[in-house]
């Protein structure tokens, strides 16, 4: 299956040609700041496997595993497309939102429980991780 992602003015495109790796929602600190509040939904790709066009602007910050984590926006209309993980050149986080629909994809697991708001309501079926969680095998 192939993905396809493009923000909301479409000066940044992506095509992805393999598998999610992991699809999570995350409520820490930094990501209920894209997210306007709410969690970020997020789905890892492989990097060679992402082929993507138009200008992107980033920030980067030290998250809490000590690895410099870099986001990516459209530099036009600012919509949240991938993150990556100094830890990690293989993956690119995309931004669930991102990609067009319907895409099929739900997160599996919630992340950063420790930081939602108490509003939040967490999704029972999935497992919840007070922050992060145990790196799955295809990390490595
Ligand atoms: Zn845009
Ligand atoms: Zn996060």
């Amino acid at each position: 299956m192939a993905y396809s992602g493009t923000c909301n003015c479409g000066a940044v495109q992506a095509t992805i040609t393999g598998e999610a790796a992991q699809t999570r929602q995350c409520w820490c600190r930094q990501c209920r700041k894209l997210a306007s509040g709410g969690a970020a939904q997020n789905t890892m790709f492989r990097t060679s496997e992402v082929s993507l066009s138009g200008a992107v602007t980033s920030w980067s910050y030290t998250a809490a595993s000590g690895n410099t984590l870099t986001q990516h926006f459209c530099a036009s209309c600012g919509t949240p497309v991938y993150a990556q993980s100094s830890a990690r050149p293989q993956f690119m986080t995309f931004r669930l939102g991102f990609l067009d629909e319907p895409h099929g994809l739900a997160p599996e697991m919630a992340i950063w429980t420790s930081e939602k708001p108490d509003w939040a309501i967490l999704d029972p079926g999935i497992p919840h991780f007070a922050e992060q969680p145990p790196a799955p095998a295809t990390q490595s």
